[in-house]
């Protein structure tokens, strides 16, 4: 399938462009290279481009002649989007409106879209499916949930058919460590952890020790970046006009901060302090996924089950690339 991926030099983007091109897809990387990195993808299918640029849009859709797109493009830091919600909604929101459209004008009828588990209402128990109440809390998680309303309506008026993916914590890199999670500035805990046996901070902080949850800090669910990768594949093959699904992408398996950091210890073979911080504004509780319906329908099966294997991968690539990316 000849396919776009606005954000394709993105985490996540990157990750799924490789797994694309492996299986023989004909990918189109459209990135403004603001978060995006020119190394994580093939020279040759980089289009240097912005998602707000509606006519450079509609140019490199038809020109590729684009089948489907999936659509990564987004900022993504929940703490950020509460200090700056202006950019959020301008990016988030209306340049993917603009996206929707010069797909509308040029007759592309497909799109994958990454969302987030962040849409769904704060529980404090068990694991949340694709029905659980939505309660989007966070300037970010808004964003996110308008666009998955604006892509129903897309559908609804104009046949277009599409797959939400509501991810839960990508993290982990490539098994070779070769390309992996380098955001600038940093806001993740797996490679905010891990810059502190690399020696470039003293300690991890831990945002909120009053949770309620076992040992008090937030629970969440880390997923392999090459499994949400495969989950793409998978679901952008089954796309076909008019037709809506909507997928959670996580283990099932909850892990709180401090369990990571100790996951993390045993992985590097060392004691690495942390401090507890006051609570991040936009957290919530508990974040685990039902994904069920994912293994069911599209038989996603996930490689990594275990936390400290993913850590391992990533540990891999911060030690081989400290800084990153050379661009
Ligand atoms: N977290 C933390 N310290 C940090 C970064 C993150 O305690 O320096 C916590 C954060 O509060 C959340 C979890 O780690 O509970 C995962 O945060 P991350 O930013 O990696 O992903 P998010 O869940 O926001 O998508």
């Amino acid at each position: 399938m000849r396919i776009l991926a606005t954000g394709g030099a993105g985490y996540v983007g990157s990750a799924t462009v490789r797994s694309l091109i492996s299986q023989g897809h004909q990918v189109t990387v459209y990135d403004n290279l603001s978060k995006g990195h020119r190394a994580s993808v093939p020279a040759e299918i980089l289009i240097t481009g912005d998602i707000a640029d509606a006519d450079q849009l509609q140019q490199t859709l038809t020109e590729h002649q684009i089948e489907a797109v999936i659509h990564f493009a987004a900022f993504i830091a929940v703490g950020e989007s509460t200090e700056h919600p202006n950019i959020y909604y301008q990016n988030n929101i209306a340049n993917s409106l603009t996206l929707l459209e010069a797909m509308r004008r040029t007759g592309v009828q497909k799109l994958l879209f990454s969302s987030t588990a962040a849409v769904y209402a704060p529980i404090e128990t068990g694991s949340l499916t694709e029905d659980s109440p939505k309660a989007p809390d966070s300037p970010y998680a808004f964003s996110k949930f308008a666009i998955e309303r604006m892509i129903q309506d897309f559908s609804q008026a104009y046949g277009l058919g599409y797959t939400i993916l509501r991810y839960f914590n990508a993290c982990g890199a490539d098994p070779q460590g070769r390309f992996g999670e380098n955001h600038n500035p940093e806001t993740h805990l797996i490679p905010l952890i891990l810059q502190v046996p690399l020696g470039q901070r003293q300690n991890i902080g831990v945002f909120g020790q009053d949770y309620n949850t076992p040992d008090g800090t937030c629970i969440r669910d880390y997923v392999h970046v090459d499994d949400l990768a495969d989950a793409h594949v998978r679901a952008i093959m089954a796309i076909e006009p008019g037709s809506s699904h909507t997928y959670n992408i996580g283990t099932g398996q909850g892990h709180s901060v401090l369990e990571v950091i100790q996951a993390a210890e045993q992985v590097v073979g060392q004691k690495i302090p942390h401090q507890f911080l006051p609570r991040r504004p936009g957290d919530t509780t508990r974040l685990v996924a039902q994904a069920q319906k994912l293994r069911k329908e599209l038989a996603w099966n996930p490689k990594y089950t275990d936390l400290k294997d993913i850590i391992a991968t990533a540990w891999q690539w911060h030690k081989n690339h400290p800084n990153g990316y050379d661009d």
